[in-house]
């Protein structure tokens, strides 16, 4: 596969993004002034430098965010993503969606997200450990099991997290609810790795049974085949007898119209075969994944791939389902709507990773382990009660599910959610700390080192 395999972004930022969909619901319910200030900008963003001494002696010097949009309803929590195209916008975008998701998912969180501009596919292994080391130390002033808690997101995993952990622990002692999706070995819970994309599964079960869409037998598309969509790929095949009939990383994907052999897939790329050479099925671009009739199409990989100019007028499924978080542009949005596609938004359909975060961070601090059918059995009752409140609330207003929860005002149970709870909480400590926490430890505040 060429280049051209990839398929194209929306040039609008992630923030923009976020901020469209917030106005729209911010208009539906007069909100407030001070309170669209509020909820409209960050609490707090660092912005930082990560030198970085390559295997060849040199020094590379990389730059870091970690946002932390609000803190209101608990510490902070979103991943980090180490991606070429990730920068202060995009973060923030992505920090801002936290603040929704965790309030929507009624777990004890706000909302944040960091990011370092890096092809990490470029670095070897301790190349990597040395960034991820480095990155740490200095947003470290800003985390903490009580203030902010990062997880794995594109291109990071249990190892930097790991990596992570170790870092924040050699200052402040061993903290394993510092950090979530950790390996198990080190207190990750189990069940957190396939969390996402098993929530993505739940959320699309309870739709297909409101909405008349077996999922069995169903012709499933999904753009990315990471952590989102690996996981669920594997999980409605096998757990809801879906057919995944294409998938796509990002060099291009296969396609085999009587189903994916996802097992096969799985291991192939587990070997570093890129998905597109597998010989399964046949090779397509991502442009091509778009075209093809399907009745689920999941965009997994990044943010803006859904555009007005590229390919909303031209998509052949029934619903979108959106794995990764802001695939779908607002003008994209509107055209879907007209169109009759429904789209399941991010911070309900992709919640199942920072759900059971909360779970290991739970029981991090208790010391205590779950079993994995206790995660999932949690998983899908959490999830379940937020799809059911906004479907319940759409139906109600007879509106879109994205402005639905974006507002949640209303009425019914739903109104208690996500809008509700950002606003009730910020409302209550604004005054005091503008949403986020109440008091800095002088140990935390400490400087970050400077470079080696
Ligand atoms: P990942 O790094 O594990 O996988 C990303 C996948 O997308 C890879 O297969 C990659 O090849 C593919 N990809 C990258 N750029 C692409 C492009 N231009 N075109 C097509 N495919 C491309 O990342 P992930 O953790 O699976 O995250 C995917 C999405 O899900 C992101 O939007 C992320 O923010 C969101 N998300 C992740 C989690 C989580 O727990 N990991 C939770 C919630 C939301």
């Amino acid at each position: 596969m060429t280049a051209t395999a990839r398929a194209p972004r929306a040039t609008m930022s992630g923030k923009s993004i976020a901020d469209s969909q917030f106005d729209r619901a911010a208009n539906l319910i007069d909100l407030e002034p001070y309170m669209r200030r509020i909820l409209g900008s960050p609490f707090r963003e660092v912005q930082v430098e990560v030198p970085v001494r390559m295997d060849d002696g040199h020094i590379e010097v990389f730059t870091g965010y970690r946002i932390q949009h609000n803190g209101a309803r608990g510490p902070c929590k979103g991943g980090i993503r180490y991606h070429p195209d990730a920068d202060h916008d995009e973060v923030l975008g992505l920090a801002t969606i936290m603040t929704w998701k965790t309030a929507l998912m009624d777990i004890p969180f706000g909302g944040a997200k960091g990011g370092v501009t890096v092809d990490p596919k470029r670095l070897s292994k301790l190349e990597l450990e040395r960034l991820t080391r480095r990155f740490t130390q200095r947003i470290s002033i800003m985390l903490g099991p009580y203030r902010d808690v990062p997880a794995p997101d594109v291109n990071t995993n249990a190892q930097v997290m790991a990596w992570i952990l170790d870092e924040y622990s050699s200052r402040h002692g061993y903290t394993p609810a510092a950090v979530t999706g950790k390996p198990v070995s080190l207190g990750g819970s189990l069940g957190r790795e396939e969390a996402t994309g098993r929530g993505v599964m739940y959320v699309m079960m309870e739709y297909a049974r409101d909405f008349g869409l077996p999922l069995q037998g169903s012709r499933v598309v999904i753009q990315g085949f990471g952590n989102v969509g690996g996981h669920l790929a594997r999980l409605v095949a096998a757990e809801a007898g879906a057919k995944v009939i294409a998938v796509s990383d990002v060099d291009g994907g296969v396609v085999n119209e009587k189903g994916l052999d996802v097992p096969a897939l799985l291991a192939h790329t587990a070997g570093r075969g890129r998905v597109s050479e597998w010989k399964g099925g046949t090779a397509i671009t991502n442009e091509q994944l778009w075209t093809l009739p399907c009745d689920w199409l999941v965009p997994a990989a990044l943010g803006g791939v859904i555009t007005k100019e590229h390919n909303a007028r031209t998509l052949a499924c029934k619903v979108v389902v959106e794995g990764a978080n802001e695939p779908t542009t607002p003008t994209a949005d509107l055209i879907l709507e007209e169109r009759g596609i429904p789209v399941i938004p991010d911070f309900l359909a992709n919640a199942g990773g920072v759900t059971v975060s909360y779970y290991e961070w739970a029981q991090n601090l208790q010391q205590y382990r779950w079993t994995h059918e206790q995660v999932n059995r949690e998983l899908k009752a959490t999830i379940t009660k937020g799809y059911v409140a906004v479907r319940d609330l759409a139906k109600q207003r007879d509106s879109r599910v994205r402005d639905r929860i974006t507002t949640g005002r209303g009425g019914g149970e739903a109104s208690g959610q996500l809008g509700g709870r950002v606003r009730r909480r910020t409302e209550e400590t604004a005054v005091e700390n503008g949403g986020g926490h109440a008091s800095e430890s002088s140990t935390d505040a400490r400087p970050p080192l400077t470079a080696s």
